[in-house]
Parts: C-alpha cells; sequence; structure tokens
C-alpha cells in the first residue's frame, strides 16, 4: 500500500450511537471529491501496518468536512481499533473516492419514485444522496426504508427528519419507514425480501413497485441484497446494466 496515496486528515467529531455503532467526522481536502453514494477508502496505523478499509461517506459532497458510520466488527483489525477514535487523531483518507452506487447510472426509467433499501451501516451511501437538493428534485416519491435488528441500532432517526426538512423543504413524497425485525410489536418487523414478498413494504409507503418507473437501490448485508434482488426480479424489475434497468446494489462487507 503506497503512502503517497492517501493524505493525512484529522478527526473532528465522534458520536456513539449504540456499544456496538458509531459515527465520526474528519477534515476533508479539497482534493477529495466524490458523488452522493460513492465510498472513501481510510487508513489506520495498527502499529507499523496502515489497514485500510472501504466507507461510504454519509456526509453531502458539498460539505466540508467528511462523515463515516461504522460497526464495530468482533476482533476485527481495524474497527477494533477505530472504535477507540477520539478527537485529534489522525486518519488517512486514500485521495480518490470510488463506486457505482449512485443516482447518474440511471438512465431509464426516467426518476419518478426512488426506493432506498438499507440493513445496518448500509444507510450511509443514502444519507449522502438524501443531502443532495439534486435527488429531491429529481424524484417525485422517496422512499427511505431501513433495517435493524433492535431499535437501539436504529442510528440517525432524527437526522433523516432535518434532512428531509432542510434539503426536501416542500417535497410532499418522501417517506422514512424503520423496519425492526427482532421486535414483533414493531409496526415491520420481517425481512426486506419477505415484506416484498408479501406486499407490507408497498402499504407501509403507500406506493407500488412499478417495473416501469422505479428505481430500487440496495446497500448493507450481502445475503440481504441478494435475497432482496430476486424478489424485486419476481416482481418484474431488472438489474441496472449500462444505465437501465431498476436495481443497484452495493454489498457491504
Ligand atoms: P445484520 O445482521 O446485517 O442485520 C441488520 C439488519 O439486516 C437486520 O434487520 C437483519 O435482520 C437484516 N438482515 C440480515 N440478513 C438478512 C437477509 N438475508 N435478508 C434481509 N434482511 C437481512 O447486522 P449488522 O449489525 O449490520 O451487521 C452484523 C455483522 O455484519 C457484524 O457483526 C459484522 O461482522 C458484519 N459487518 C461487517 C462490516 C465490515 O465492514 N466488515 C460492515 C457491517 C457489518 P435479522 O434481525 O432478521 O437478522
Amino acid at each position: 500500500m503506497s503512502i503517497e496515496k492517501f493524505s493525512v486528515e484529522k478527526v473532528l467529531s465522534v458520536q456513539r450511537w449504540a456499544s456496538n455503532l458509531f459515527s465520526f467526522t474528519m477534515t476533508r481536502p479539497a482534493h477529495f471529491k466524490f458523488t452522493a453514494g460513492q465510498f472513501a477508502r481510510i487508513g489506520l496505523k495498527v502499529g507499523d501496518d496502515l489497514v485500510v478499509r472501504a466507507y461510504s461517506v454519509v456526509s453531502s459532497p458539498f460539505d466540508e468536512t467528511l462523515e463515516f458510520f461504522s460497526i464495530v466488527v468482533p476482533n476485527g483489525a481495524f474497527t477494533s481499533n477505530l472504535q477507540h477514535l477520539k478527537v485529534g487523531d489522525e486518519l488517512y483518507l486514500e485521495k480518490i473516492s470510488y463506486g457505482f452506487l449512485t443516482l447518474a447510472r440511471y438512465q431509464l426509467p426516467l426518476p419518478q419514485d426512488l426506493w432506498l433499501l438499507a440493513t445496518g451501516t448500509g444507510l450511509a451511501p443514502f444519507l449522502s444522496m438524501l443531502q443532495d437538493f439534486a435527488t429531491w428534485q429529481n424524484y417525485q416519491q422517496i422512499h427511505l426504508v431501513y433495517s435493524v435488528r433492535t431499535v437501539s441500532e436504529l442510528a440517525y432517526v432524527d437526522r433523516i427528519q432535518e434532512i428531509a426538512a432542510s434539503f426536501g423543504e416542500g417535497h410532499t413524497g418522501f417517506k422514512f419507514v424503520p423496519v425492526i425485525t427482532r421486535d414483533p410489536n414493531a409496526v415491520l418487523h420481517e425481512r426486506l425480501p419477505v415484506l416484498i414478498e408479501n406486499g407490507e413494504l408497498e402499504k407501509a409507503v403507500g406506493y407500488s413497485l412499478n417495473p416501469a418507473t422505479s428505481h430500487v437501490m440496495l446497500c448493507g448485508n450481502p445475503q440481504m441484497v441478494e435475497d432482496t434482488k430476486e424478489a424485486l426480479k419476481r416482481r418484474g424489475l431488472t438489474m441496472n446494466r449500462r444505465s437501465e434497468g431498476n436495481i443497484a446494489v452495493e454489498n457491504y462487507w
């Protein structure tokens, strides 16, 4: 790993959501450009080694700082160290951004209804998209669906409302739908593919998935991505390839 590919940045804030979940912000160098939905590669010095992991950017492409959302992977070389992050600590940031989970990849169908389906920290790229005015201008309907195991893992809820109120001011088609899979009393508590199959997701947002209009993005647990993709295909939706089609995905680990 060539260190010249990285700049050294400083941690500006750390927010803890649950024992295994936290977010942090860091300085953004002028050269670091990204599109909402892309990821950065962040390096951490562990002894003499630079350990590097991919992290979707949470913040808006227009922000002066960079925000990331992380889980603590038990015994993981990176996150077990990262979880002790403090304001002022140094992190390495690769100078270029990566990834194709961006709204620019959709040409057909034309933008109308956008479905952002996340599990866990897979929420991150969608928060960035929602902090881009173009998203609100281009889509009449925006459905953000966020599946976690327990309510204590439901991070960013207040921020989502704030983002919708500021970036989506006057927009009437936004729905935020939390799914709490290990709480049988939650309004929605089944896994995303089941909620698609049994029609409960569409009922909750009051809108139907439609191969002629829907853009559906999936991010998070790789098995969720796989199973949900198949459930959507059974509804006639197609993978987005060469700019055409409904479904775009990103596995998170
Ligand atoms: P998770 O187990 O991915 O669960 C989050 C949500 O996804 C839950 O609502 C869960 O439902 C749901 N889910 C899981 N499998 C699904 C499937 N096949 N279809 C539909 N929904 C599904 O939890 P997490 O906290 O985000 O991550 C758990 C583990 O993943 C971590 O301990 C870590 O090891 C690993 N991880 C690694 C990285 C990394 O960068 N290396 C990043 C994130 C996570 P249920 O409650 O029904 O399971």
